[in-house]
Parts: C-alpha cells; sequence; structure tokens
C-alpha cells in the first residue's frame, strides 16, 4: 500500500467508525467484582493470619500482577463502586454514602467504552440504585440481592432464578460471553453478592472447614486503649452479630425466617449441615470470651465458604476465557468494593479507614503485557480503575477524573514511577454501624485519621489519630498525643488540608446531615456555593 492509500484509509477508517470493526483487536476486559472480599482472605496476599489457600485467585496473581498497596477511598459497598465507575471521590461523584444512586447522565468508563466500539455488559450485584447505563447488556440484583434464588432485573423485566447468586452470576456471564457481539471487543462486569453478610455460603462449600479451627488475630479483644472513637463502634462481633441471621444458630422458628428464599431442598441441606454443632451449642451455651471465639469461628468458616465459591467461580471464568481462546488477548481484574475485618479489633464489617478496611484486592492478569507473578508496591486507589480501563483500550476520560491510568505500572513489572503519589486519601461519610465520619490521609510510612463530625465531648477531645504503620501494623497506638511524634504529628496534619484541598475536598460541613439525605451532584455545588 502507498502513501496515499494508506492516508486514503485512514480517513475513511476516521470517519467510518465501521471499517474499525473489521480488525478491532483491542483488547477484552474482564472485570471480577466481589462484594466485601478482604485481602486478608486470598492467600496471594500473604497478609494477616494464614488462612485456606484460594487456588483460583492466586492463579491470577500467578499469571498476573498483585498490588499490594490498593485502597479504597470510602469503605463501603456503594460509594466504592461510584468510585470504581467514575473515576473520582465520593465527594465528587455524588455518591457519598449507601443510599446514593449513580446518576445515570454521569460519564463512567464502560459509557465511554461502549462510545467507542467496545460492547459492555454488567451482570450481579450493581448496588447503585438507577438502572445500569452504557450497557449493551446487563442482568443485576435489586439492591443488596438473595443469596438463593435471587431475583434478577433486565431490560427485559426481572426473574427469579434457582441457586446460588455466585453460580448464577457466572452462568449469566459465562452464557453471554458465548452470545455476544463478536464483531467487537468486550468489556464484562461480574459482579458477586458473596462474601457480603448475611454469609451464606452455596450448598457445594457448605461442608469445608468443618473440623478446621482458625487462627485468631491478636487484637480479637481489643480494649481500643488510645482510640476514642472506635471504642464506640456498633460491628463487634461481641454484641453486633447476630446468632440466627449471621451465625445460621437457629432457635424455635428462626430458621423458617432466615432461609426464608430456600427451596425445601436447599433447606433441608442448610438445617442439616448446621445442626451438630448447633444442637451441641444450644446444650451447653458458651459464655463470655469462649462465647466471641465460637461466633469468630462460626463467622469465619461461613464467610471463607462464600469466598471458597467466589474463588471456584472465578476458575470457571478464567477456564471459559481459555476454551473460547480470549486468554491471551483479554485483560482480566480482580477486585472488591472494599476490605473487611476478620476478627482484627474484634470486628466484622468495613468502613474504617484503618488497614483491614482501606485495602482493595487488585489483581490483574494480561498476558504478554503484564509480568507474570509480579507485586507492586505502589499506592493505587479505585479512583484510579477509570483510567486504566479506559487505556486499555487507548483511550482517555471524556471528563475530570482524580485517578490515574495503572498502565505505567502494569507495563513495568509494577516498578513505582519516582513521580507517583505518596500520600492516598479517605473520607467516610456514611456513619452507620457506630462509625463516625472520619477523613484520613496515608502514606507508604504513617496513617493520620481525622474524625469530621465528633460525636460527644471524648471523641472532640480526640479528633486526630496517627499510626506508625511499620512498628504498630495493627494500628493499636494512636500516637496524636506523643510529645515525640509532636512534629511528625504537625507534618502529617500540613499533608492532610493540602491533600484535601488537592481533590477539593475543602468543605467540612456539607455531610454532617448524614444519611437520610441522598445528595445528588447538584446539591453538592448547591451546598459548596452556600458556604
Ligand atoms: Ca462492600
Amino acid at each position: 500500500m502507498n502513501t496515499l492509500q494508506t492516508r486514503i484509509l485512514i480517513a475513511l477508517c476516521l470517519f467510518s467508525p465501521q471499517l474499525l470493526k473489521a480488525d478491532d483487536s483491542r483488547p477484552n476486559i474482564v472485570f471480577l467484582f466481589s462484594d466485601d472480599l478482604t485481602t486478608q482472605a486470598i492467600s496471594a496476599y500473604k497478609y494477616g493470619l494464614e488462612l485456606p489457600p484460594t487456588p483460583n485467585f492466586d492463579r491470577l496473581a500467578n499469571g498476573g500482577m498483585l498490588f499490594e498497596n490498593s485502597f479504597c477511598g470510602n469503605s463501603l459497598c456503594t460509594p466504592s463502586r461510584a468510585s470504581v465507575m467514575t473515576g473520582l471521590h465520593s465527594h465528587k461523584n455524588g455518591i457519598v454514602n449507601l443510599s446514593g444512586a449513580l446518576d445515570p447522565q454521569r460519564p463512567s468508563w464502560p459509557k465511554t467504552l461502549h462510545r467507542n466500539g467496545y460492547t459492555t455488559a454488567v451482570f450481579g450485584k450493581w448496588h447503585m440504585k438507577t438502572k445500569p447505563n452504557g450497557f449493551d447488556d446487563w442482568e443485576v440484583f435489586s439492591g443488596q440481592g438473595s443469596y438463593y434464588n435471587p431475583e434478577l432485573f433486565s431490560a427485559k423485566g426481572s426473574r427469579r432464578v434457582e441457586g446460588h447468586s455466585t453460580d448464577i452470576v457466572t452462568d449469566i456471564a459465562l452464557d453471554w460471553l458465548d452470545v455476544r457481539d463478536k464483531s467487537k471487543p468486550f468489556a464484562v462486569m461480574i459482579q458477586h453478592k458473596a462474601p457480603h453478610r448475611n454469609w451464606k455460603p452455596s450448598l457445594k462449600e457448605l461442608e469445608l472447614y468443618r473440623d478446621i479451627t482458625f487462627p485468631e488475630p491478636a487484637s480479637l479483644f481489643d480494649n481500643y486503649q488510645s482510640r476514642v472513637a472506635a471504642a464506640n463502634h456498633k460491628m463487634g462481633i461481641d454484641q453486633h452479630m447476630r446468632m440466627a441471621s449471621d451465625l445460621m444458630l437457629f432457635k424455635g422458628d428462626e430458621a423458617q425466617k432466615v432461609l426464608s428464599r430456600f427451596t425445601p431442598e436447599q433447606r433441608k441441606a442448610y438445617l442439616a449441615a448446621f445442626e451438630k454443632e448447633n444442637t451441641e451449642f444450644l446444650a451447653d451455651p458458651p459464655t463470655g470470651k469462649a462465647l466471641v471465639r465460637w461466633k469468630y469461628q462460626r463467622y469465619m468458616k461461613n464467610y471463607l465458604r462464600c469466598i471458597a465459591g467466589v474463588d471456584r467461580n472465578v476458575g470457571r471464568v478464567l477456564d471459559k476465557l481459555d476454551e473460547l481462546k480470549l486468554t491471551q488477548n483479554t485483560i482480566v481484574v480482580y477486585c472488591a468494593d472494599q476490605g473487611f475485618y476478620l476478627g482484627e479489633h474484634g470486628w466484622f464489617d468495613k468502613r474504617w479507614a484503618y488497614e483491614e478496611s482501606l485495602r482493595m484486592p487488585l489483581i490483574v492478569r494480561w498476558p504478554g503485557k503484564v509480568k507474570a507473578g509480579s507485586r507492586c508496591a505502589a499506592m493505587v486507589q479505585n479512583i484510579d480503575y477509570a483510567s486504566t480501563l479506559l487505556d486499555v483500550a487507548g483511550l482517555k476520560p471524556d471528563w475530570q477524573v482524580h485517578g490515574v491510568s495503572l498502565m505505567p505500572l502494569l507495563l513495568n513489572g509494577g516498578v513505582t514511577p519516582a513521580d507517583w503519589r505518596k500520600t492516598i486519601y479517605y473520607r467516610y461519610i456514611d456513619g452507620g454501624h457506630g462509625v463516625p465520619q472520619h477523613s484520613a490521609i496515608r502514606t507508604a510510612d504513617y496513617k493520620l485519621l481525622h474524625f469530621d463530625s465528633p460525636r460527644n465531648a471524648a471523641e472532640k477531645a480526640s479528633l486526630w489519630e496517627l499510626f506508625d504503620l511499620n512498628n504498630d501494623p495493627q494500628e493499636m497506638s494512636n500516637l496524636a498525643g506523643h510529645a515525640r511524634y509532636a512534629n511528625k504529628l504537625n507534618e502529617m496534619k500540613k499533608l492532610f488540608w493540602q491533600t484535601r484541598t488537592f481533590y477539593d475536598d475543602t468543605e467540612e460541613s456539607v455531610w454532617t446531615n448524614r444519611r437520610s439525605k441522598q445528595y445528588s451532584p447538584e446539591d453538592y455545588i448547591r451546598l459548596r456555593r452556600r458556604r
């Protein structure tokens, strides 16, 4: 082809996207997402206690890159999902708490891919109230969705599907891979409810770990000394975990209510699985610390069984990519919306800027591009995903984002460029589960928390918490009042305000109305103007 012919072809392609389709070899994207699946539970992470292996997460990590310092910006389901979609922190994307709804008009990375010739789909847990927008195909739960026999909603209406949600969502996604528009590259989001509370594993995993006693975290009986706000939590295994709905310890007709969506056969299998242990418990109920330990073990078993189901289904997706010969040209991203407490500080749940819930698992496999078995220590956040996934397709966000593309890390073996961010920003606004609104910054070595809306005089007197992450990785000792750390505290405070300004989150009073109000981006602008 001579120069003139090449020029004519380029011009034709520019004016006729159809011509581009004929040979569109841009990579496919498989975005695997789960809810509340924490890094401590992924064996490839080697973070926290030694827990059961997760062979398929590890398979993904062995074939790609594991991000050792991946964080969310607001440790809660809906806000984190909104950051993933929009590349923006909560204070700018309109979803600040669990009541938030993703504005259908708001730009997102799947929308931009769709507009630029990708076929797009989302299946499973959406959890942002409004209908998915920017997808050729979607079938999602309403709100939290159900573990068993869930109701699924699509453009065609709704249907109830029998089985366990993790298996069902995967089935739908695998079927879609067969029937998708094969003339285009694709991006599919496969999003599981598991292992969200109330932990109900699939019947396939119900017998796992039966005779195993899991190790306990050192802070299971934390007394919260030096951390005033933490003491006021409502997310303790001890006081706030419910025996029937959370732990499957049934009395009277409780099972009927907790397992109301189950078929008779599923219910029978469930009751049989827990019957012996429950009978033993009720014959001689433990109390005090022994009861906490019993609850911890039951919680861990069901939580980790749910994860074993996710892991098995991640394997099914990877096998399907192999079968369809798509592995080589498909980037697979695995992540979850935030971390979770597995008994650390006596807790389950998330929300805090402390490490276990601040961390987000992130593993990326991209054969031929990302070095297999590599690990990246750079600090990354969920605000980076939009830029990254568009970069995969050679695109950039066509709206203002907070995040940056992770491509320089992915393509360079995980080596952190000298100018990479040194600080991440966090702001929790929801206020549920006894966790007060707070903001934080984290550097490689230190973390500073600021309690934005103290609830009592004691919290008011302890607005700051400073942790030395190298010497106190479990964040048990707040150094904010220590004379020896006065200079470090001042330095971190300065950095905190600088970071808040950098992300244009200078308004402190906007969100003090808390959960009941659902803010839109317009509300945010209006409230800021009122200031
Ligand atoms: Ca979540």
